[in-house]
């Protein structure tokens, strides 16, 4: 059984950034639809694990290929601005961030030091903030 599908496999795409994306999306609408009762949320699952298991089994790999690197160029920043904000909420005990005024630098200053002078190390504009 493990053999023939080694034999299935072979030339086949197999899953990528791409699918892995798809299938996440494609669980987190079937729990969506599973708590609203939705039809359209059903049938859109449904599309979504077709396109996941034709994308997988494809034989066309310089196709997927190029749909993935397509992805990984729409997904990059905005996996780069999730990084930031999970970043600052691990941080958020320890530290405040304000926004300079002048350049809209982002500023990350100790938070409990109470009134302080922030100096923009970009523009070298003074905020007065409370941290
Ligand atoms: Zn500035």
């Amino acid at each position: 059984m493990k053999e023939k599908l080694k034999q299935f496999m072979i030339g086949r795409y197999g899953v990528d950034q791409l699918g892995l994306a798809i299938f996440t999306t494609t669980f987190i609408v079937a729990i969506l639809g599973l708590f609203t009762r939705s039809i359209i949320l059903t049938v859109l699952t449904i599309a979504l694990l077709v396109l996941f298991y034709y994308r997988s089994l494809s034989k066309n790999l310089y196709k997927r290929q190029q749909e993935n690197f397509k992805f990984i160029r729409f997904y990059t920043p905005i996996q780069k601005q999730l990084n930031i904000y999970k970043k600052r909420f691990k941080e958020r005990k320890t530290y405040k961030y304000f926004k300079c005024n002048h350049c809209h630098q982002t500023l990350r200053v100790p938070r409990g030091k109470g009134k302080i002078c922030i100096t923009c190390p970009k523009c070298k504009q003074e905020l007065h903030k409370r941290s």
